[in-house]
């Protein structure tokens, strides 16, 4: 039996296209390169320990994974809001003081901006909660370096809180991601917590490949060329469909489209080590407030989800923001180095388990457009988060709406 629709892509995108099209009543199949589903979300275990594919969240908030996730079935665990800053006098709180009113006053005396930067992060907050979602990211645009000047914050509090938190979320430091991008993630921040499932990101992914209908996936299959009418895979065979959703990332849609302009990228690498213990017993995330150092943050995920280590051991996660040329037992002696002065020497005990390198993480978006769903050339679409915002709700909304033009055509 033919299928209306191929979808080529088992990432977010992908899934969630698939999901609305079967929940419309239309049938449909996903081809994959991969030997499993969650493109860029995916876990591994590695000597009992839950390794994500780069450090990364879920923002509880994001309307697209409400939608479509059984939040309460992927067990989620969630960072305290905030963070806690390095700096050369030690670590700091910087907590949301709507949400964690009994870290105000520790909040307030934070040598990490002046008095007026805190409360212009509450400005800025109710700012992007302001009006719909949609009207944020059609607001007018710049980088986020320059909206956060014009907000007024002062080099400090951009410096030591700022640049590293929002450079974390981007992976860029020099913060020059779209404003509206910036403004989308303090509303989603506002709105719900950052947060991860308790048995690793690839959860996400799972789940929604477990509410497809039987049949709907071919792992293993990778995608050589779109053909008419359908599409050639690698080993040669032709499929036919009326649709064609090419829900790879931003240059394997280019490579299969010339029509569609590869993005640039984002990178980083994430440093995992195994520890005795935690170094600060907190589900919180730790911001590198210095100048200088190759650590952006850090995040103890056994502390954020005992699942993550085996019983008795922490789990640290260590991010750099971009590509690192150094091999991994160099680049790991460094992160140590850096990180004895943050926590002593407990940190000369830590073991390296894994350094997990992501050259391709997020597509540069500027300007930021939620590009409309309509077809590149007859019966051939594209989504992913390369046309949204960059993060787990563009790609799934990127899907979603693309499955919902092939449902209901304009
Ligand atoms: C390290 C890192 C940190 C991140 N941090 C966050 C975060 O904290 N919060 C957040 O919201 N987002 C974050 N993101 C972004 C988020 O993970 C992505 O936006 C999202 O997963 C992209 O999904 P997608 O479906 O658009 O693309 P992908 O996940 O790239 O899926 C594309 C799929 O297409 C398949 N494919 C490619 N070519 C072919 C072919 N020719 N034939 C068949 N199959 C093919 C691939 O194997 C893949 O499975 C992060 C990403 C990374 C990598």
């Amino acid at each position: 039996m033919s299928n209306e629709v191929i979808i080529v892509g088992a990432g977010l995108a992908g899934l969630t296209c698939a999901l609305r099209l079967q929940q419309a009543g239309r049938t449909c199949v996903i081809l994959e390169a991969a030997e499993a589903v969650g493109g860029r979300l995916r876990t591994d275990v590695v000597e009992g320990f839950r390794l994500d594919r780069g450090f990364q969240v879920l923002l509880t908030a994001y309307p697209e994974a409400r939608r479509w996730l059984d939040y309460a079935a992927l067990d989620l665990r969630a960072f305290n809001p905030g963070a806690r800053v390095q700096t050369e006098t030690g670590l700091h709180r910087v907590a949301d003081p709507f949400r964690q009113p009994e870290h105000l006053w520790a909040t307030l005396r934070a040598p990490v901006g002046s008095l007026f930067d805190k409360l212009r992060i509450a400005t800025l907050r109710s700012r992007a909660r302001r009006g719909s979602l949609e009207e944020v990211l059609q607001r007018p645009e710049t980088t986020t370096r320059a909206a956060l000047q014009a907000h007024g914050f002062g080099a400090d509090m951009i410096e030591r809180f700022l640049r590293p938190w929002l450079g974390g979320i981007f992976l860029e430091r020099e913060l020059s991601t779209s404003s509206r991008m910036m403004e989308f993630v303090f509303r989603m921040l506002a709105e719900g917590d950052a947060a991860v499932p308790a048995r690793g990101m690839q959860a996400i992914p799972d789940q929604l490949a477990a509410g497809l209908a039987a049949g709907t996936l071919r792992l293993n299959t990778p995608v050589a060329a779109v053909a008419p009418e359908g599409v050639r895979l690698v080993s040669g065979e032709h499929l036919c469909a009326a649709h064609v959703v090419i829900a790879t990332d931003g240059a394997g849609a280019s490579g299969l489209l010339p029509e569609v302009t590869a993005p640039a990228w984002r990178s980083t690498v994430t440093v995992y080590f195994q520890a005795p213990h935690s170094p600060v017993d907190e589900a919180t995330l730790l911001l590198n407030g210095q100048a200088g150092g190759r650590v952006n943050h850090v995040a103890v995920m056994s502390d954020v989800a005992a699942d993550y280590a085996p019983f008795g051991k922490a789990l640290m996660a260590v991010s750099i923001l971009g590509a690192a040329v150094e091999s991994d037992e160099v680049l790991a002696a460094q992160v140590q180095a850096e990180l004895t002065a943050w926590w002593g020497k407990q940190v000369r005990e830590w073991r390296m388990l894994k350094t997990v390198r992501v050259r391709h993480a997020l597509p540069v978006r500027l300007p930021l457009v939620s590009e409309p769903a309509r077809p590149v050339r007859p019966g051939v679409w594209v989504c992913g988060d390369h046309r949204d915002t960059a993060s787990i709700q563009g790609a799934m909304q990127s899907g979603r709406v693309t499955a919902d033009a092939i449902i209901l055509p304009a």
